[in-house]
């Protein structure tokens, strides 16, 4: 936190959580382009003497004007990305995004810059506002997320032979051949299913938006069960 000289600053970001203290002051936690995630203050703006409206919610995506004190950073302005916005009319949407928020608020480290992966939380809300089935977006932030920071598990081989994968079996937290591991059917992992987990990990984001239709007869369980182990492997971290 120190390292940040005094003086102003202007970045690009997500509101991660918002505290609404009782006197009326705001803090909120922002993940910032360069910056990382930081506790802002909004002094009083609870109470109107500094009104951002709703763009201290979280899920706001936007450009902040931050003022670096000697102690803490301080909200000036925000100027809010409205596309990002329209995400609010999908409940299920919401739903998700909010909790891909939960987990960055946990796992990152205060005042470290991570551009990549706020890179990846982006054009993971992207995709939720062009509508695209929030529960396969959700298995490739997490997937994306966990390759980053290079603890996802290989879809393409078997980390026990080194042999190409056409169907897979779970362990904790890889998926192995079903030579060096044998399935039941809580775990196996079918050859469709590995392809369809592969894709929405790998394609980007323009060949998901055009190739979407691959993913249409994929069910929600499918991608919840599997984004499941995904999150299991991220918590096992701490
Ligand atoms: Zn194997």
């Amino acid at each position: 936190m120190d390292s940040f000289r005094q003086g102003l600053y202007t970045s690009s970001g997500v509101v991660l959580r918002r505290n609404i203290q009782p006197e009326g002051n705001i803090n909120i936690y922002v993940f910032l382009k360069e910056i990382g995630p930081v506790w802002l203050n909004a002094p009083g703006s609870a109470k109107g003497k500094v009104r951002f409206g709703g763009a201290t919610e979280p899920l706001t995506w936007g450009i902040f004007q931050i003022y670096k004190g000697t102690r803490r950073f301080y909200l000036k302005s925000v100027e809010v990305k409205d596309d990002i916005w329209l995400l609010k009319k999908n409940h299920e949407a919401v739903k998700i995004s909010l909790q891909w928020l939960k987990f960055l608020s946990r796992n990152l480290l205060e005042a470290h810059p991570d551009d990549k992966l706020l890179g990846i939380l982006y054009w993971s809300f992207i995709l939720l506002v062009k509508d695209l089935d929030p529960e396969m977006v959700n298995w490739r932030f997490f997937w994306k997320w966990l390759n980053l920071w290079g603890i996802a598990p290989d879809l393409t081989t078997c980390p026990g032979c080194g042999n190409l994968l056409s169907r897979g079996v779970w362990s904790s937290e890889a998926i192995y051949c079903s030579s060096c591991l044998s399935g039941t059917p809580e775990n196996e992992v079918t050859e469709n299913i590995l392809k369809v987990l592969g894709m929405a990990a790998r394609f980007s984001h323009e060949s998901i938006l055009e190739e979407h239709s691959w993913f249409i007869n994929v069910r929600p369980e499918i991608w919840r069960l599997n984004s499941r182990r995904l999150v299991e492997a991220l918590e096992r971290m701490k």
